[in-house]
């Protein structure tokens, strides 16, 4: 199924998942996904990390899996900083192939100090690619709080609109932990003309160094009551980790009064804080 279509339904509850790392054990994805299928969320996405290139292949069989072993839809993500047209149509071919219909189409961040060994130099032109390769549907990201590399929230805006106009069905957004941002950056799509479902990003935070990179690599702003709240229990890994699910399911319940398309939660492959933030904000998703 098409994710697009999802939300001509309902408000969208999806989840995301990383393939696990190259020294970790294979099943321990299985274990996870083991326990997310519980939550039965409308798609499950698999990131694919752009610099290393070599687990595209289990980017792939995952997102295969999500959809084939646990009857969830699926979504793979495809930065394309690193590839060649060559590679993107083989990744394509791939997918297909495995009837994936869906992927989040990225650049990819620029690694420091390296050129880029692809031939996309922006998702639209990605997008655009895609959408002459196969029938699929496009996902793209945007940033409530700008793009950290972006000049301008306008030049930001600019942007995202050609990535709509080159064919994304529908927008995740990065993190962000005050959701004023949110609204601020609806209103402005808005202005712009992007009319698609735009999911927010929500990301409970269950360790201190987790968001201390995520602040360096994606700027987003900490709340005064956030940083309160990290550094009472900093030393706590339990405590910490129930504020996190408190604090996410409070931004959630509040994006869901204001009329939200969808929520998308980077689970961090941690199926007991899918779990605990689902059951808590099942019913408001679904009234
Ligand atoms: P773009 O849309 O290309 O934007 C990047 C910057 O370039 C922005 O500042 C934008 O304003 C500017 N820009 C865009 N188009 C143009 C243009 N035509 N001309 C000039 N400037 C332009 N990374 C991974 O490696 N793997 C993943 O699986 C992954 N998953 C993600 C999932 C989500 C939901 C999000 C929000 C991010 C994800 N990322 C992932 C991170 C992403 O790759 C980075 O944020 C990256 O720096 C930008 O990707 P983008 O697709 O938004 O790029």
């Amino acid at each position: 199924m098409k994710t697009s279509e999802l939300f001509k339904e309902r408000k969208v509850f999806s989840l995301e998942i990383f393939p696990p790392k190259p020294d970790a054990p294979e099943d321990t994805i299985y274990k996870t996904l083991d326990g997310l299928s519980f939550v039965k969320p409308d798609f499950i996405s698999v990131t694919y990390g752009a610099a290393g290139g070599n687990n595209c292949g289990k980017t792939v069989q995952i997102a295969s899996d999500v959809k084939h072993r646990y009857g969830i839809e699926s979504v793979a993500h495809l930065p394309g900083i690193n590839l060649t047209r060559e590679d993107a149509r083989m990744i394509l071919d791939g997918l297909k192939a495995q009837g994936i219909e869906n992927i989040l189409a990225l650049r990819g961040d620029v690694p420091e100090g390296e050129a880029p060994r692809g031939e996309f130099k922006h998702a639209d032109e990605l997008i655009t690619f895609i959408r002459e390769h196969g029938d699929f549907d496009v996902i793209a990201a945007c940033y409530p709080e700008g793009h950290i590399e972006a000049t301008t929230m306008v030049d930001d805006i600019h942007h995202l609109k050609h990535k709509v106009d080159a064919g994304a069905n529908h927008l995740i957004t990065q993190l962000f932990l005050d959701n004023r941002h949110f609204y601020n950056f609806r209103e402005r799509a808005a202005i712009a003309g992007i009319n698609v479902p735009i999911e927010a990003g929500i990301m409970p935070v269950t360790n201190k160094k987790q968001i201390e990179r995520m602040v360096k690599l994606c700027g987003v702003e900490l709340p005064e009551k956030f940083v309160k709240m990290i550094n009472r229990y900093e030393n706590n890994p339990v405590a910490l980790r129930d504020a996190g699910i408190a604090y996410a399911i409070d931004q959630i319940v509040d994006l869901i009064s204001q009329d939200v398309d969808g929520i998308h939660l980077y689970t961090m492959n941690s199926p007991l804080v899918a779990q605990r933030i689902h059951e808590a904000v099942y019913n408001l998703i679904t009234a």
